[in-house]
């Protein structure tokens, strides 16, 4: 296919994005299929590589780029090399593209590849009409999921597989942060048979939202005594498991000293820098099983994910925040800015 499109690009190093109409459509490698998008969801990433911090720096190199990578569309092209798929097959992206022959790859772990690529990231992405997709990083999407469901699925699988991590079932989880990914991580621990789940954030609407999806008991976290006070009046002897989307230093600390001795602590936040722990105290003398989860299983974790969507009582409605069209792109940001609540999806 060629001609041209829209898309939102990263033009040169520094803060900033545009939205361009004189993007060209990708050519796509034997290795690829281009993709018509339909919902491209903004992640947290999204705002990094806008304002251009040092993650952006060291990773965005091929400029000008469209950049986005929670997405789903329909194949409209196919490359030379890509069996198994066809025009008009409705997908989602898994935003790791995976070598396929370093160690990791070859032990079952490409998602945590040694020479990963990124997704609109590294690669071109999918704020745009169009994305060229690597073969590997092909989801097919489910019948019963809408396209902007389908966008919310790679955000989801980072927090799904936290939720596989802490192993959550017939267990009591306190879950720190009720942004999108830990409301998505609620609705995953319940689906997955959690026996009690304990939300915390600073925020109060971000707790009603969490008490939608499946929270038995919301607390604000302003007061670390007050998730002590829950944990206390909810176990024998503290949480099964803890699941962390903050990244926040204190929220770890108190998510760690509200476990149970020998119990599972993940972390799908990133703390901003290093954080302190005592390890002495909170880990090794309490045998606390510390974790962390890159991405999500390929593709386990996607597969998950769509199971966990179509369990009866289980919906997305309180994590999307909003729809805009791409040109609208820095509106949909100054939402997110302002702290509308819930994920904001782009459609070409
Ligand atoms: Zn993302
Ligand atoms: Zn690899």
């Amino acid at each position: 296919m060629t001609g041209t499109m829209e898309g939102v690009c990263k033009m040169a190093p520094g803060p900033g994005a545009e939205f361009r109409t004189d993007v060209p459509i990708p050519s796509i490698t034997p290795d690829q299929v281009l993709m018509k998008v339909h919902a491209t969801a903004i992640c947290g990433t999204d705002l990094h590589l806008y304002a251009w911090n040092e993650y952006a720096a060291t990773r965005m190199k091929n400029l000008p780029i469209v950049f986005g990578h929670e997405t789903a569309g329909e194949i409209v092209e196919v490359g030379a090399n890509v069996t198994g798929w066809k025009v008009g097959d409705r997908i989602s992206v898994e935003t790791h593209i995976p070598c396929g022959h370093c160690l990791q790859c070859s032990i079952g772990n490409p998602h945590i590849c040694d020479n990963m690529k990124l997704f609109g990231i590294t690669e071109p992405g999918a704020f745009a009409e169009y994305a060229p997709v690597h073969k590997d990083c092909i989801v097919r999407l489910d019948d019963a999921l809408t396209y902007e469901q389908g966008a919310m699925l790679e955000a989801m699988g980072a927090g799904v597989h936290g939720v596989e991590k802490a192993q959550v079932k017939d267990k009591v989880v306190l879950v720190s942060g009720c942004g999108p990914i830990g409301l998505m991580v609620i609705g995953a621990c319940k689906a997955h048979g959690a026996k009690k789940i304990i939300a915390c954030d600073l925020f109060e609407e971000k707790l009603e939202r969490a008490k939608i999806m499946g929270a038995d008991i919301a607390v604000n976290s302003r007061d670390a005594q007050a998730v002590f006070d829950a944990v206390k009046a909810h176990t024998v002897s503290g949480v099964d498991a803890a699941i962390d989307i903050t990244g926040n230093g204190k929220a770890i600390n108190t998510g760690l000293k509200a476990l149970r001795k020998a119990g599972i602590f993940v972390s799908v936040g990133l703390p901003d820098g290093e954080i302190s722990v005592s390890l002495t105290e909170d880990i090794i003398y309490r045998e606390i099983v510390y974790t962390g989860v890159s991405g999500r299983r390929m593709f386990e974790t996607w597969e998950d994910c769509m199971e966990i969507i179509k369990t009866p009582g289980f919906s997305l409605e309180p994590v999307i925040g909003g729809i805009y069209k791409l040109e609208q792109f820095e509106e949909a940001l100054a939402a997110i800015r302002g702290g509308v609540p819930g994920k904001m999806i782009l459609k070409p």
